[in-house]
């Protein structure tokens, strides 16, 4: 009964995060910024001067977002970085269509999005998998969810257990897997349904230092074994963003606007070593010194 309860609620506000897509093919052509009738052809997602204002009727009114327009081009890792509060969770919610903006839109493929829309896997920074399913029960959870046959992914659900490091732990249970296993699993579940576009909230946020390390090397690896995907990570660190990027799209305090688009970027595959460079000193300092308004 509380299961079913539990996941009935899941399903409520997560179904959309797990319906699947077929495999994008990344092209290297450039922004289009101008309008014409293909303006969207490389362009994954147009954020389009999207602003948010919570309880704008009441008396507390809180302007999480001001005025925010971005084009992110398919196949692109992109890394949203802001203070905490400053509304990275909002804009997530805001592409998905979970939430509406206050003023302006999104488009995906060029299409305006309208409500909470598929293709798309959410990760949270809380891993929020069912304590009574089996870790391959909670990876297949979303093709159970959309009613399609199950054992046609198992497959599946075993090579995402086998490139992130799980197999063996196909039957333990997530209290029997350390934090960053668990993270693991939930990001096999997001990929399960080959969703075009992952969205990231802090995924590693709550794991130590080392873990995180190892996470995001494993992320970068999947993401480019798996067709290279449209990434939208959010983090509160520099480093972690820089060293995953192709740009890093820095937001200011609430209410959040885009401070500066950091376009500088390293080769990949990418290396811990990479964090000991020069280059990605100078340009972590750099983006402090944006991030406390040039008080360095
Ligand atoms: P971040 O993810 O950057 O830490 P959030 O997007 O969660 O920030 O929140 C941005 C601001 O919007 C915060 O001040 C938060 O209190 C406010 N906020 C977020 N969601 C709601 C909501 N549903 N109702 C009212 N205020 C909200
Ligand atoms: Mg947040």
């Amino acid at each position: 009964m509380i299961r079913g309860l539990a996941e009935k609620t899941f399903i409520t506000f997560d179904i959309t995060f797990f319906t699947g897509g077929i495999e994008m093919q990344q092209e290297n052509n450039e922004i289009k910024t101008n309008v014409e009738q293909n303006e969207f052809n490389n362009i994954h997602i147009k954020i389009d001067s999207v602003s948010k204002v919570f309880n704008q009727h009441a008396g507390n009114a809180v302007t999480a977002l001001k005025d925010i327009s971005l084009e992110i081009k398919e196949g692109e890792f992109i890394v949203i970085l802001g203070p905490s509060g400053c509304g990275k969770s909002t804009l997530l919610r805001i592409i998905s269509g979970l939430i509406k903006p206050t003023n302006g839109s999104v488009y995906i493929k060029g299409k305006k999005v309208e409500g909470p829309i598929s293709d798309i896997g959410f990760i949270f920074q809380n891993p929020t998998l069912f304590k009574w399913r089996k870790v391959i029960e909670n990876v297949l959870f979303p093709i159970d969810l959309m009613g399609k046959n199950v054992s046609e992914y198992k497959e599946k659900a075993q090579q995402l257990l086998d490139l992130t490091n799980l197999n063996g732990f196909e039957n333990n249970y997530p209290k029997e897997l350390s934090g960053g296993m668990q993270q693991r699993v939930s990001l096999c579940r997001a990929l399960i349904s080959s969703p075009h576009l992952l969205l990231m909230d802090e995924p590693f946020g709550a794991l130590d230092a080392l873990t995180r390390d190892t996470m995001n090397l494993e992320l970068l690896r999947i993401w480019r074994s798996s067709k290279e995907k449209t990434v939208i990570f959010v983090t509160h660190s520099i480093t972690e963003a820089l060293f995953l990027a192709d740009r890093v799209i820095v937001l200011s305090c609430r209410p959040a606007v885009i401070q500066e688009v950091i376009s500088e970027n390293f080769p990949r595959p990418r290396t811990m070593g990479l964090k000991s460079l020069k280059e990605f000193n100078d340009i972590t300092q750099k983006i402090y010194k944006i991030m406390l308004g040039n008080k360095m």
